[in-house]
């Protein structure tokens, strides 16, 4: 079993430096990188039923390298041009020499010249690397649970070198479309290493040559080839002739209708766009005539995509134009919260902007826009109603970045998409919390709403980043006991979210640190009301007391079971958000806050007691229930004053034993 933590740095990189050969006229052999000698070793090595997809993954890097060939043609008329068979157009054709045991993949594509043969199939390119870790890690877990690995490589795309699941030996001709280049002969037996030296390729593109291994004569039917082309790779927008046939539908998938296309179809389509292994959660297909004409397929990933961590992180949203890709990533397609969405749009409507890197900011991008954002924010409410499971796992995978989306409405005034938006939110709670269930763990707002008590009026919140602490805050003492539940916030992006959405139908949202809280009738009795007045000059005197740190000192009807607690004034920056600008560099002043401080709590009792006997020495107490608060949030401004005055009090207490 390769292990991936240990990948020998000295063995690593070598087949980067050794590129002294790019021109050479004689053959050089080159170590492969650490990790493909891992993956060769898996795919040669192990046993597995869904080999055939190592022609999906090899028909998918040429319908790529056409892709480009094509877009870069557009901007530059001195590459070589595509020169196919008489009576076929540029493609990838399949062949099979019965004699010989091999298959040939060819494309009239952009072609590799010696550095990029290097560079690219002796190495993993990143998107390769991270399905790598996930397979070994897959594997090890079927292995020790005790199940063979067979299927599990299948899952996963390891794209070119899926050649050695079925041969012994690969080879790969090649002349890059780019002038001046000279044809390339790769060829490798899938072992330590492979060869690299000039070739004779007479025309643009690459031919991958498969010699198959004893174990896989199955590849050599034209029959079997042709039904896996189109069980995996019908989507692909180039023809594939199997043996001079076409093999897969003349239509690009997304401008068929979509009674037209299955599931499976849909599924290979985003694998081949994603890099991700596994099927999407969902998709919407749009076909759109009128004005502004566009065709479009959208995915919803199952989890949140790897490269998303990335700093130069780029949405996979391809854009067509007349067939050909002009963009690999039209992110003025879709807002950003949507930026995890992958697909497909094909427009003859858009204009690109002069460098065509980016579209142009006109009425046509503006409706497709606004089309594809109602058209994934429509199929994610259905989804959450068809699927509640389904939509919890997209929720804690995707929600935070979803969420963002509510503030990005506000600024721009899209009072529409916020309320398609604000049903798709879901929420911890007190309530749910502890939850086990998935679907129970994740609240809606008109759930929340709908199990409202009696009296309740809002729908309370307390954002805390720290997602240990919040549900234990004294914050929520009082809501507790009186069974209302708060919804917990515990992303940063939440304050985000409630500075923009301050009611949901008629029902205002309210922080549960924020101002001051009202008694209900049923809380005041006698007692309490006794206990209030008691503790009134106790508050008078911690307020002079304890003045320049806080912005007031009064009694609290929030609490429970705590001496005290620190709240912020109403409409005042909240102490978390404080902390999350801080967190991110940015200045902020300090805003002070209210101690409240609990009349019923038998310390606060008797503190008022003490002091009302004009008691010396009292000082070190009060300030005790503002560093309690400060604690209890967790943080400590001051921690050697604090541990001096528990310092005086513990010598205080034991001379009093
Ligand atoms: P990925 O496609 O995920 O990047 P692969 O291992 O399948 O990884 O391929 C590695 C790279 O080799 C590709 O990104 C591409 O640059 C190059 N390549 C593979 N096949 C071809 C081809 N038929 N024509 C041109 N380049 C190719």
């Amino acid at each position: 079993m390769p292990n991936t933590d240990a990948v020998d740095p000295t063995t690593t990189d070598s087949s980067t430096t050794e590129s002294s050969t790019t021109e050479s006229s004689t053959a050089a052999t080159h170590p492969f990188q650490a990790d493909v000698r891992q993956i060769l070793e898996l795919v040669t090595h192990s046993l597995y039923s869904d080999r055939e997809i190592f022609l999906r993954e090899l028909v998918s890097n040429a319908s790529d390298a056409l892709d480009r060939a094509r877009f870069e043609s557009l901007s530059d008329n001195s590459l070589r041009t595509a020169s196919p068979p008489d009576g076929q157009e540029p493609g990838i054709r399949i062949t099979v020499d019965r004699d010989a045991r091999t298959i040939t993949v060819e494309d009239d594509g952009i072609g590799l010249t010696a550095e990029e043969a290097e560079k690219n199939l002796g190495t993993i390119a990143h998107s390769g690397t991270r399905a790598f870790r996930e397979l070994l890690a897959a594997q090890k877990e079927a292995s020790e649970a005790g199940h063979p690995a067979e299927g599990l490589i299948g899952q996963f795309g390891v794209g070119f070198y899926a050649a050695f699941m079925v041969a012994d030996r690969v080879m790969v001709d090649s002349l890059s479309a780019r002038p001046g280049t000279t044809p390339i002969h790769w060829e490798s037996t899938g072992g330590e290493g492979y060869e690299l030296r000039p070739g004779d390729r007479e025309v643009r593109g690459t031919r991958v040559t498969l010699h198959l291994r004893d174990d896989a004569d199955e590849f050599l039917d034209v029959d079997r080839l042709k039904a896996i082309v189109r069980r995996y790779s019908d989507y692909v927008p180039w023809p594939v002739y199997v043996e001079g046939e076409r093999a897969n539908q003349d239509t690009a998938l997304w401008r068929r209708d979509p009674k037209d296309v299955d599931d499976n179809d849909y599924k290979e389509l985003y694998k081949h766009l994603s890099g991700d292994w596994q099927d999407p959660l969902a998709w919407v297909h749009a076909r759109v005539e009128g004005t502004i004409n566009f065709d479009a397929v959208l995915f919803v990933p199952r989890s949140r995509p790897w490269t998303m961590d990335r700093l130069d992180f780029k949405p996979a949203l391809r854009l067509y134009q007349k067939r050909v890709k002009v963009l690999d990533s039209a992110e003025e397609l879709l807002p950003r919260y949507l930026r995890w969405v992958t697909g497909v749009v094909d427009s003859p409507d858009l204009e690109l902007n002069v460098s065509r890197e980016m579209l142009q900011k006109t009425p046509a991008q503006r409706t497709i826009k606004k089309q594809l954002t109602k058209r994934v924010l429509d199929r994610l409410k259905e989804l959450s109603v068809e699927d509640a499971e389904a939509y919890a796992r997209f929720w804690e995978q995707l929600g935070h970045i979803l969420k963002e989306g509510i503030h990005e409405v506000s600024i721009e005034g899209n009072a529409k998409d916020k309320d398609r938006l604000i049903p798709l939110l879901r929420f911890r709670t007190t309530r749910s919390h502890d939850a086990e269930d998935i679907v129970d763990r994740w609240r809606s707002l008109a759930q929340v709403k709908a199990d409202m008590a009696e009296g309740q009026d809002a729908i309370w919140y307390l954002a805390d980043v720290d997602k240990e602490r919040i549900a234990h805050s004294p914050l929520l003492e009082r809501f507790k006991k009186k069974g209302w539940e708060v919804l917990l916030l515990d992303d940063p992006v939440d304050e985000w979210v409630t500075m923009n959405l301050t009611e949901y139908e008629g029902v205002p949202l309210k922080s549960v640190a924020h101002g001051e809280l009202e008694e209900t009738e049923e809380e005041s009795d006698p007692i309490a009301e006794e206990a209030r007045k008691q503790a009134r000059p106790l508050v008078d005197w911690m307020e002079m007391l304890l003045g320049e740190e806080v912005a007031g000192v009064r009694l609290s009807s929030r609490l429970v079971e705590s001496p005290s607690v620190l709240v912020n004034q109403e409409g005042a920056m909240s102490a978390n958000l404080e902390r999350i600008l801080k967190a991110a560099n940015q200045d902020v002043p300090t805003t002070k806050r209210v101690l409240e401080i609990n009349p019923e709590h038998p310390m606060v009792q008797t503190l008022a007691r003490l002091q009302g006997e004009g008691k010396e020495g009292l000082e070190p107490f009060a300030r005790l229930l503002l560093d309690h608060a400060r604690i209890s949030e967790g943080r400590l401004d001051d921690p050697e004053g604090f541990a001096a005055r528990l310092q005086a009090l513990m010598e205080k207490a034991a001379n009093a034993l």
